[in-house]
């Protein structure tokens, strides 16, 4: 008997769904590519539990006749292409004609259609593959797809659906992209009986930007025009250097109108952003490239979310020059390609280009900066050059203004005494200098000859050597290390994660113990929240609010802000919460539903502790670290990193050989 034999047509198909269905969200994103093809004018997205149960597309583009209705659901059945010529222009979403195919293997689908010259519309049932029904029925023209119980028959990769609220998020994540790359199309997702987008057709793309995303984005949004001839067009929108997010989701890429994820175009964004931005931060993006056919090749994922440039740097050098020029155009200094090339390091890029910005935009700045700049210090290059000492004196001028914790007597009688404590830090502006801040200030001395490294000695310190001592902090490396010392030699505490720590601690026993304290904000804070952002929200909201947030919806998805937790800065409130929003987002992804709890206390500790590069005094440093003892884990953060590290008196003694 023969080894090789042809697959029965329809496990064909439910391999083929292996690659085109990944999860709910890959099913709507080829059913809405169709309608789009379908030169729909109006798709409505109905999705039940993640879209597990149900998810229905509903369109009113050209439909199907009876014939093509049935066909549709052939593999490599495709009204797309017809040869290979074709092939290399492809100017429709969707070609290979898989996707109907696929779906219906792993589910139930129906679909009804109609096109404008026919009387009589099409129903057609096919159950796992197999055509179970079809028949008339009445429809106006275009056309309906519903898919009922995704996998159904494929148990294996049903048991791998992540949760509902995971699955919503990308949902809501694929609408928003089409919904901007098409702002003549009418969108509206309902999920659960909940609409969640709904937007009219709009006249261009700022247009449906604000329908989707609310006025204050729109405030910072410059246009991109730019690219280079006969290899890609590069149009759309970057945000001002204020608005920043911690992850990539606000990025939206398009390439000929095809939504794509795509390493090459946000490399080219970041380059773009290089002078303005630090690493870690990232800028809003809706990005088009319009690129000729020759130029690329789409036909690389089944579920065509790459696309493979073929020339890639020249490409990635287009989107950053673009992005510069959007953002000169603004106003906003940036450093031009010569000036970013492989002479200039990127901290010191940074650095310069703090220097000039203006003012407002330095103020945000500020924390990430003093982080660059103490990556900047610890290279290898002497710090003692009078080049890097002038710049990090004029670099102080800009980033030694301590920007948390500044007290706004507005809100000051509602500070729990924690946070007074750490508040009002305006002493330093004052000249006041008080504790010998170790790091700043270096004069242009001659080269020492090289140290010997104490980095052997030093170790992460373990609860039992810190805990029943007395702990003295006697100075303040460069504003961002305490120096303290005890009966056992030398320790350094990172004022950051120190503060992580205790916030953390606190917040943890507010959820569980009693009420958490909260501060009014004299002005509530409004906040236009993405839909993605809203959905995470929706998830998370009875956290918040255990954590002492005071938060009412208002119209669509924007929420008020009314009151905070009692220990967190009220200034900036607004980045802080959209952070801790995202931060759920990206993490909510990678894991369980039950630590979630946690994850919102650790984000919003991590991002109300008081920053590196915050002067302190000498009694705020005692405070930290008598506070520290009493956590439940002094040592180590929230997200696992050492608070302390210890130089003990055994080490120090070996060191210079007296042991
Ligand atoms: P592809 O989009 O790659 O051609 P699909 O399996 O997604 O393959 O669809 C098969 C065919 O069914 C399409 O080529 C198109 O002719 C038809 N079709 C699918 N969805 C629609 C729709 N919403 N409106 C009109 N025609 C559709
Ligand atoms: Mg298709």
């Amino acid at each position: 008997m023969n080894k090789i034999r042809i697959l029965p047509d329809n496990l064909a198909n439910q391999i083929a769904a292996g690659e085109v269905v990944e999860r709910p969200a890959s099913v709507v994103k080829e059913l809405v590519e169709n309608s789009i093809d379908a030169a729909a004018t109006r798709i409505e997205v109905d999705i039940e539990l993640g879209g597990r149960r149900l998810i229905r597309i509903k369109d009113n583009g050209e439909g199907m006749g009876r014939d093509d209705a049935v066909l549709a659901f052939e593999r490599h059945a495709t009204s797309k292409i017809r040869d290979l010529d074709d092939l290399g222009r492809i100017a429709t979403l969707g070609f290979r004609g898989e996707a109907l195919a696929s779906i219906a293997s792993v589910s139930r689908v129906e679909l009804i259609t109609k096109t404008a010259g026919e009387l009589a519309g099409t129903f057609v049932e096919v159950e796992g593959g197999r055509l179970t029904d079809v028949k008339d029925a009445s429809r106006d023209t275009g056309t309906t797809v519903t898919v009922r119980d995704l996998f159904f028959n494929t148990p294996a990769r049903r048991k791998f659906m992540r949760s509902e609220a995971t699955e919503n998020y990308h949902l809501t994540t694929i609408v928003t992209h089409y919904a901007l790359a098409h702002p003549e199309i009418a969108f509206r997702l309902v999920n659960n009986g909940r609409e969640t987008i709904r937007v009219a057709a709009a006249k261009d793309l700022r247009e449906r930007a604000f329908q989707i995303f609310g006025g204050e984005l729109l405030e910072s949004l410059l246009p991109v025009a730019g690219g280079r001839e006969f290899l890609a067009g590069v149009t759309g929108f970057v945000s001002a250097p204020r608005e920043r997010r911690t992850n990539r989701d606000a990025q939206y890429f398009f390439v000929n109108q095809r939504f794509v994820r795509d390493r090459t175009i946000s490399e080219g964004l970041s380059e773009g952003y290089r002078s303005v931005l630090p690493s870690g931060v990232y800028p809003v993006a809706f990005l088009f490239l319009d690129v000729p056919y020759d130029e690329i090749d789409v036909n690389v994922h089944p579920a065509k979310t790459e696309v493979r440039f073929r020339r890639t740097e020249a490409i990635k050098d287009a989107i950053a020059e673009a992005v510069r020029d959007a953002l000169s155009k603004a106003g906003i200094e940036v450093l031009r390609a010569s000036a970013t090339s492989s002479t200039v390091a990127g901290g010191e890029t940074l650095l310069e280009a703090s220097a000039v910005a203006k003012p407002a935009l330095a103020t945000e700045d500020r924390d990430v900066t003093a982080r660059e700049r103490l990556a900047e210090n610890d290279a290898p290059e002497p710090i003692t050059s009078p080049r890097t000492a002038a710049k990090a004196a004029h670099a102080g001028s800009v980033t030694g203004e301590p920007a948390l914790f500044a007290t706004d007597d507005l809100h000051g009688n509602n500070i729990s005494t924690d946070f007074e404590l750490l508040a009002g830090m305006q002493e330093r502006t004052g000249g006041a200098a008080q504790i010998p801040s170790i790091g700043t200030g270096i004069s242009p001395a001659s080269a020492m000859p090289p140290f010997d490294s104490a980095e052997r000695l030093v170790g992460r310190s373990e609860v039992s050597a810190i805990s029943g001592h007395t702990i003295r902090p006697i100075a303040q490396l460069h504003e961002s290390f305490i120096i303290a010392v005890d009966d056992e030699g030398l320790l350094l505490v990172d004022q950051h994660v120190a503060h992580e720590r205790i916030l953390f601690d606190k917040f943890r026993r507010t959820e569980t113990d009693r009420p958490a304290e909260s501060q009014n904000l004299l002005l509530p804070e409004t906040l236009d929240l993405t839909p993605a952002q809203a959905e995470t929200f929706e998830a998370i909201e009875e956290y918040l609010t255990s954590l002492g947030f005071g938060l009412m919806r208002l119209s669509g998805r924007t929420v008020a802000i009314k009151s905070i937790p009692a220990d967190i800065p009220p200034a900036n409130v607004r980045n802080l919460f959209a952070e801790v929003i995202d931060s759920v987002d990206s993490d909510r992804r990678s894991s369980a539903r039950n630590t979630l709890r946690d994850e919102i206390a650790a984000s919003l500790a991590c991002k109300a502790a008081i920053k590196i590069n915050t002067p302190l005094t000498t009694e705020k440093m005692q405070w930290l670290i008598d506070r520290l003892l009493l956590t439940s884990s002094p040592t180590t953060c929230p997200h696992g990193r050492p608070v302390i590290l210890r130089l003990s008196m055994k080490a120090i003694e070996r060191g210079f050989h007296r042991s």
